[in-house]
């Protein structure tokens, strides 16, 4: 069976949530036994979006091959339990520094370099890479933006190109759209969908399917509606509402029978779909016995998105443990050792955020501080590792000065530092470590409980590590380095044993938590929360519904 391309557009509006769709889509043709995967298009003119401010843009979501690329991969890995690659994410900028550099090398043999065909051709290259691997049966490739965008134009060629050469029925067209409900008309409005698809079809794309999000149901006058002006059969109409969470949309697209119209057109040969431990999770999230809250402290917490991975990782390890984790967002700006106890208060865990720059430090070692002395569970991710290692230098080991050379580059004890190695790749352009790397874990940790393995692959996004010189102090005081990068004795995880639940991890182990796989140190760290809140009160009980996954 050759590899099928499924193009997803989306229309009216920005925010329609083409990632989950394009993710639950995914979800259900992988239970159903294909191969699957998705690709990003990102029409920016960034060439990742790795120098993008988290306010712009959001996470950076890093792949095992140390690619910093779109949050929607996350989605996809979430969702699908793959792993994706630099190859998933292409935006603007990336082809069209392809296309520079080989024109700068004479590969277009003294033709003039235009957006058509060259720059269309860049990018049907980029796509049936992943189709011409032969490790897929079906690419999704989600195309960022809004039709109807000047930077569009490109990628709507190229597919149009596309399903031209690799032909039509091997390719799908999906249109995202937006049926808005006027109040003051008392009715659902279809004209914004049909000027979408006018837009869309203008450009040579005519969508097979049309997936409308709507705060309504589509009644059948306005799927007839819909379907005759929009030139698609009435099944190709799906109604997409508003789910109680983004993993109850698999359930939802099946029930309007959006796989079904897909394998069909798609001519594809799927098994029974496998989908009950989904369901099971999906009722575990909506339906949790109870809940408690833990502090996420970091400098970005007005945008949520910031921490995308780490909000899914807890929904994840709530479900495994039975729990709604509410997250209580601190600014770390704003938190000082004498309010820290105050804006604390309550919470059955604290966790202090990935992030770079000074800005807000003395708020996170208070934060670190505090959970330390008092006995509440801690997470420290990154630089939030970083800060309970700066914290314990000072107010355990009497180093009262120590601190990161990143905030600090004279300090007298530099506790995290650049390590002498990672100086020399930085002067061959490559700044960070990036991607995914070996960590070897000290057998009877709380990390090796949790992992359940001694060896295990996670992965990172710094540039600063724990100083290989004066690591011994830590030690001699009582901290225990239980997870080590073994090919350059780096210091991966760090734990205080004598603390009901203390650990920092240098890596981003929420990058790896999806749902068939949830993250082991954060279902660990739950669980110690709850075990927490439980003695402490802070547990809150929440009474059942009986209202069945997929069935709102
Ligand atoms: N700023 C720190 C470093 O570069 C931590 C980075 C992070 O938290 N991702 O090492």
């Amino acid at each position: 069976m050759s590899t099928k391309y499924i193009f997803v557009t989306g229309g009216v509006t920005s925010s329609l949530g083409k990632g989950i769709i394009c993710s639950s889509l995914g979800r259900l043709l992988v239970a159903q036994g294909l191969k699957v995967t998705v690709q990003k298009l990102d029409p920016y003119i960034n060439v990742d979006p790795g120098t993008m401010n988290p306010y712009e843009h959001g996470e950076v979501y890093v792949t095992d091959d140390g690619a910093e690329t779109d949050l929607d991969l996350g989605h996809y890995e979430r969702f699908l339990d793959i792993t994706t690659s630099q190859s998933n994410n292409v935006t603007t900028g990336r082809i069209y520094y392809d296309v520079i550099m080989k024109e700068r090398q004479g590969a277009y043999l003294g033709k003039t370099v235009q957006v058509i065909p060259h720059i269309t051709d860049e990018i049907q290259s980029h796509v049936l890479k992943l189709g011409q691997s032969g490790d897929y049966d079906v690419v999704i490739v989600e195309i960022g933006g809004t039709v109807g965008d000047i930077e569009s134009l490109p990628y709507i060629e190229a597919v149009r190109q596309l399903r031209y050469n690799v032909g039509r029925q091997n390719t799908l067209s999906i249109h995202l759209t937006l049926v808005p409900y006027l109040a003051a008309a008392g009715e659902l409005k279809t004209k914004p969908t049909q000027h979408s698809v006018k837009t869309l079809s203008e450009s040579g794309l005519q969508p097979d399917i049309l997936v409308c999000r709507s705060e309504y149901p589509l009644d059948e006058t306005i799927r007839r509606k819909v379907a005759q002006f929009c030139n698609v059969d009435l099944e190709d109409v799906i109604e997409s509402r508003d789910a109680r969470s983004i993993y109850e949309v698999p359930l939802l697209m099946q029930k309007e029978g959006l796989d079904q119209r897909v394998i069909k057109k798609l001519k594809l040969k799927t098994s029974e779909p496998e989908l009950d431990n989904w369901i099971g999770f999906v009722e575990a999230v909506c339906n949790p016995s109870g809940e408690i809250t833990i502090a996420l402290v970091g400098k970005y917490v007005e945008h949520h998105d910031s921490y995308k991975s780490i909000v899914e990782a807890f929904i994840h390890s709530g479900a495994v443990n039975d729990c709604k984790v509410n997250i209580k967002w601190v600014q770390s700006d704003n938190l000082t050792r004498e309010n820290v106890k105050d804006e604390l208060k309550g919470v059955a865990g604290v966790l202090v955020a990935p992030g770079f720059g000074g800005r807000g430090i003395s708020g996170k070692l208070a934060a670190v501080e505090h959970a330390r002395t008092n006995s509440i569970p801690f997470f420290g991710i990154c630089l939030g590792m970083q800060c309970a290692v700066i914290e314990f230098a000072r107010d355990v080991c009497g180093w009262d000065k120590a601190n990161s050379t990143e905030f600090d580059e004279n300090t007298e004890h530099p506790i995290i530092d650049i390590m002498h190695d990672q100086k020399n790749i930085e002067n061959m352009g490559g700044t960070m470590r990036l991607g995914k790397y070996t960590c070897k874990l000290k057998k009877g940790s709380k990390a090796h409980e949790a992992y359940g393995e001694e060896v295990v692959d996670e992965r990172h996004r710094h540039r600063y590590e724990v100083n290989n010189n004066l690591r011994y102090k830590l030690t001699e005081n009582g901290m225990v380095l239980s997870g080590m990068n073994p090919e350059r004795d780096l210091v991966e995880i760090v734990e205080l044993p004598d603390h009901p639940w203390f650990v920092g991890v240098q890596f981003h182990p929420e990058l790896r938590s999806t749902v068939n796989n949830p993250q082991p140190l954060f279902v660990d760290f739950v669980k110690a929360s709850l075990k927490h809140a439980k003695s402490s009160k802070l547990y809150k009980s929440i009474k059942k519904e009986k209202v069945a996954a997929g069935k709102s």
